[in-house]
């Protein structure tokens, strides 16, 4: 028996940072969408108490280190499963590119091994054990439009964007985001305005939602990696509404609302970087 689920790729519509805390973690406020690239994750069911990972990537283990693998380990021990599972990944989300690939595989493992090994465990439980996994698997667990908050486990439903181009456009760079977030001063950050996000976002109103694009981690981004920012530069100079980066880095997104405006955007970035897509936003 086997069955497939779809991990979708995330944005960053907008990226805050409101303080360090006890824990060592940061507490975040951030809008995430999903958008139309994703990996393919299949499950089949081992009667063998195993779980194995198989995927093509020369930047991704896998071992015990892969999300996957570790989403599939922790419902295993929580829940006292004795059936193993061999989990097959298609990777076609870049790798540390600040599009949660891994949070995402790890979702899809989740809500997959939820059906899969029939544990009837909700949503909601399902984003308590994925946070164990990493900050952005909760919101993943979800897979929509949300305000993440806390330290990523607080995910409040928004609407779906309005619909809308996305192009992205990654250096050949991995950025490693607890590299970027070792390196916040909370007191000399900048930040975007989040509420300004959300009530664009409740008005279906695309130019808004431009206009209130923000990502508070692109400074430090960019003073590590300049060519990130050449990258942002160019995109807004090929015809974008607006371009930002998303999460920590390094892909840098821009919307527009068109098709053809997109193929313009996507074709002139082309010449510029290696990895660039268009898709569109899920939401
Ligand atoms: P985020 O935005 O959540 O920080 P990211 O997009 O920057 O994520 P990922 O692609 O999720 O970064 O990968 C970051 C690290 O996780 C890499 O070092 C990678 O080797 C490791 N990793 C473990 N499992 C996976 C997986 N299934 N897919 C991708 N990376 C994985």
């Amino acid at each position: 028996m086997f069955l497939y689920e779809k991990a979708p790729a995330k944005i960053n519509l907008s990226l805050d940072i409101l303080g360090k805390r006890q824990d060592g973690f940061h507490d975040v406020e951030m809008i995430m969408t999903t958008i139309d690239l994703s990996d393919r994750v299949e499950l089949h069911l081992l009667e063998k108490d195993t779980i194995k990972v198989s995927l093509e990537s020369r930047f991704v283990p896998n071992d015990e280190r892969n999300l996957a693998y570790q989403a599939a380990n922790l419902l295993k021990k929580e829940y006292q499963v004795s059936q193993g599972v061999f989990i097959k990944i298609d990777k076609s989300i870049p790798v540390s590119a600040g599009l949660a690939g891994g949070s995402s595989d790890a979702a899809a493992v989740l809500r997959g091994l939820n059906k899969l090994w029939n544990l009837n465990i909700s949503t909601e439980k399902l984003m308590q054990l994925g946070l164990c996994i990493g900050s952005d698997v909760p919101f993943c667990v979800y897979n929509g439009t949300a305000l993440v908050t806390g330290r990523g486990e607080q995910v409040i439903p928004l609407p779906a964007p309005p619909s809308c181009w996305v192009i992205l456009a990654k250096p050949n760079i991995g950025v490693s985001s607890k590299t970027i977030f070792h390196q916040i001063n909370v007191e000399e950050l900048w930040h975007p305005n989040t509420q300004r996000m959300v009530d664009a976002l409740s008005a279906g109103d695309f130019a808004e939602m431009c206009e209130a694009m923000g990502n508070a981690l692109e400074s430090i981004t960019f003073y590590n990696y300049p060519e990130v920012a050449r990258i942002k530069e160019k995109m807004k100079k090929s015809g974008a509404y607006n371009v930002l980066m998303s999460g920590s880095g390094p892909t840098i997104y821009g919307l527009v609302e068109h098709e053809g405006q997109a193929q313009r955007v996507y074709n002139s970035m082309r010449g510029f970087c290696d990895e660039v897509y268009m898709v569109r936003i899920i939401g």
